[in-house]
């Protein structure tokens, strides 16, 4: 593969959220700042449901304010 196919390869890879249920506490931070990406399940934890529904920008402000750091971004 050439350097040029390999950048148009990372390009077109999309990243979103993921969320380690076994961590989360339930908090609903994330829920309130990308509602749009995280729904809490019925066991009171957090699901990236659409994991690319809000920008990037938004889902990293979510990671950082997540108290037990259960977000990540992961390829889809
Ligand atoms: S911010 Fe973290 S701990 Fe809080 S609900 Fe979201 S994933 Fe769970």
């Amino acid at each position: 593969m050439t350097d040029e196919q390999d950048k148009n390869k990372v390009a077109s890879e999309k990243i979103g959220a993921f969320v380690d249920e076994e961590i989360c506490i339930g908090c609903t931070l994330c829920t309130q700042i990308c509602p749009n990406v995280f729904t809490m399940t019925d066991e009171g934890k957090s699901r990236a449901t659409n994991p690319t529904g809000d920008s990037q920008d938004k889902i990293q402000q979510a990671i950082d304010s997540c108290p037990v750091s259960c977000i990540k971004f992961k390829k889809i």
